[in-house]
């Protein structure tokens, strides 16, 4: 199963599960999550651009933050054709 990590789409309205974003396993045909299962506020889910078997290092590699930081917008899919800009 794949594992997906989610993190909220608004920090203000967030509790500390999905405030810096939490990895959760789901069937590949599951619909993405949209509440956090801990506080019921939206959350987006994160795609990993990373192969799998790096996938600790890069998780930091590519954080909000370190984009940020470095200038990059990163967008993430969140239904047919549209995308959220969250950084
Ligand atoms: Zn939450």
């Amino acid at each position: 199963m794949p594992i997906y990590t989610y993190r909220a789409r608004d920090p203000e309205k967030s509790c500390e599960h999905c405030k810096n974003s939490f990895d959760t396993f789901q069937g590949i045909r599951e619909d993405a999550m949209t509440l956090c299962p801990e506080c019921n506020n939206e959350i987006v889910r994160i795609i990993h651009a990373a192969k799998p078997f790096k996938d600790r290092s890069d998780h930091k590699v590519l954080s909000d933050d370190n984009l940020k930081k470095h200038g990059f917008k990163k967008l993430v899919k969140t239904g047919k054709g549209t995308y959220d800009e969250v950084v």
